[in-house]
């Protein structure tokens, strides 16, 4: 992954526990996101799941919930999930770019995401995950590559270099938008349930 160094002031390393990194990014005003949202949207799921899920940052509904992936985008998810026999808070982690909204759900800014991200490279190592979906383009250019197109890149495992397999797929969001991206998703997803059952032995 294309790690962002930890800024000297922002060194997250020594935080143990995803409860108390929960709790000093619930009080981050590190961007300027923070002034115009309700609140940070950490993220939820397992802390001990294999598969970790990360989209863009919260829309309306989850800024007004609280949760990622409340609206609609994630009532899709839940039903990918559910395709492949997995649940959200069982089998997965679900978090963001950033952990607040942009507002008017514009896409977060470069300085935005540099900010915001090193609270997310502490939760996939607090986490560990053995795979990893990013979904959608913002998420693919912020973790991997800013020139990387995710309708080049979805379909195709990466790995980071912790070993982490990293699969890109189109956002929810996007399904939604253009059915047409529907089947390609099914496909990223079945690929991911096939590793997930080699790695769980299931
Ligand atoms: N879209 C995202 O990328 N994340 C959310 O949490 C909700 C919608």
């Amino acid at each position: 992954m294309n790690k962002v160094p930890y800024s000297p002031d922002h060194d997250l390393s020594g935080v143990g526990s995803l409860d108390e990194l929960k709790e000093m990014a619930l009080s981050c005003s590190r961007c300027g996101l923070r002034a115009e949202c309700n609140g940070v949207v950490f993220g939820e799921g397992n802390p001990g799941a294999r598969l970790m899920l990360i989209g863009e940052g919260p829309g309306a509904e989850e800024d007004k919930l609280g949760r990622p992936f409340a609206g609609k985008a994630g009532q899709l998810l839940d039903q990918i999930l559910g395709a492949i026999s997995m649940e959200r808070f069982e089998h997965t982690y679900i978090a963001n770019v950033v952990k607040c909204r942009p507002p008017g759900n514009r896409a977060p800014r470069p300085e935005e995401a540099r900010q915001c991200l090193p609270w997310l490279y502490r939760q996939i190592e607090l986490i560990s995950p053995a795979l990893i979906v990013l979904l959608g383009a913002t998420a693919l250019q912020n973790l991997v590559d800013p020139e990387s197109r995710i309708t080049r890149m979805r379909g195709q495992w990466l790995e980071s270099k912790s070993g982490i397999k990293i699969m890109p797929t189109f956002h929810p969001a996007a399904v939604l938008r253009d059915p047409s991206k529907k089947r390609p998703v099914w496909e990223d997803f079945q690929k991911v349930r096939d590793e997930y059952m080699s790695l769980t032995n299931i």
